[in-house]
């Protein structure tokens, strides 16, 4: 049976070294980083999503400023709220908390955002340069996956790993990061053929879908590391990943749980990222 990895604990050891870098530039006299999250509308996840962050921010000891908007906010007013953070000193993230509302479009206000203050790392130009190899802020949660990997010391150069869902915010950043680190990488995606072959040769599998169930527990090859990216709310109320997870550990080396495996993780890596930035920040003033 699998071993599991548990985000939960990793994402609070890495919250308790960013609390002690923070108060260790408070003790050399410098700012407390600050990040910035906009929240436009009412969606019932996105409010748990920042409310998580906000906590977490706060015990890391990052001062965080939620701007929460109403459904009915023009583009022109989001656009002037990124512009005035974009200008404030004392901002050092800014986070467009996801998806907004229909009328408005999320890409141009993330093309807004300065590339030195994307802690999402969503911007063209931080998503670039994860692809040449430069990486400075990384999306979240392909960052955390790498982290808990390195946390276990589970080598990925030369693995065969495939990732199932290309989005811009989890697959394909995630394809670039097992890039960087070696691994030989596959991506799948609604027109791919035949998921079950990609899947059975994983070494390294990640999902990322939003399908439960998605992946059968027979699929996964004998040993694999599988990481479960996929929140799903089920009716009963629990949360349920994209993979079988019974069966899926009955032959995997190590798995992560849906909760407490991948979702804690984009939460550190966002502590991580925007002290990171405020380091960037200082460094540019
Ligand atoms: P998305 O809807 O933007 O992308 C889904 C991807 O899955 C697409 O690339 C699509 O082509 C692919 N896909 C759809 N059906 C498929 C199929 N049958 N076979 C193979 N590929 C298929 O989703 P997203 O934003 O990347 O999120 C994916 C899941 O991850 C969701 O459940 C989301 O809630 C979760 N998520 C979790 C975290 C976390 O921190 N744990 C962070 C972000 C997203």
């Amino acid at each position: 049976a699998a071993q599991l990895i548990d985000g939960k604990t990793v994402a609070q050891l890495i919250g308790k070294e960013v609390a002690a870098e923070i108060a260790k530039r408070h003790r050399n006299g410098q700012r407390t980083p600050g990040l910035a999250v906009i929240l436009v509308g009412e969606d019932p996840a996105s409010e748990v999503y920042v409310r998580n962050k906000q906590r977490a921010c706060e015990q890391a000891g990052i001062h965080s400023v939620k701007h929460r908007l109403g459904a009915d906010t023009t583009q022109a007013e989001l656009e002037r709220l990124v512009d005035n953070l974009n200008a404030d000193l004392s901002i050092d993230g800014i986070l467009l908390q996801l998806p907004l509302p229909a009328h408005l479009d999320a890409r141009p206000i993330l093309e807004r955002i300065h590339p030195d203050k994307d802690v999402d790392g969503f911007h063209p130009y931080n998503l670039g340069r994860l692809a040449q190899r430069l990486p400075v802020l990384r999306p979240c949660t392909p960052k955390g996956i790498m982290r808990l990997l390195e946390h276990y010391q589970l080598p990925t150069r030369g693995l065969d790993a495939t990732i199932v869902g290309a989005s811009n915010i989890v697959g394909r950043p995630m394809a670039l990061e097992l890039l960087l680190a070696g691994a030989t990488t596959t991506i799948c995606h609604r027109f791919t053929h035949d998921l079950e072959r990609h899947v059975r040769n994983a070494e390294l599998l990640v999902v990322a879908v939003g399908k439960p169930g998605l992946v059968k527990g027979e699929w996964i090859r004998e040993g694999a590391i599988v990481i479960d990216v996929g929140i799903n709310r089920m009716e009963d109320g629990r949360l349920y990943g994209d993979i079988e997870f019974a069966p899926a550990a009955e032959r995997a080396a190590w798995i992560t749980p849906v909760p407490g495996g991948v979702g804690p993780m984009t939460v550190a890596s966002l502590l991580e990222n925007t002290l990171l930035a405020a380091q960037l920040h200082d460094a540019a003033h």
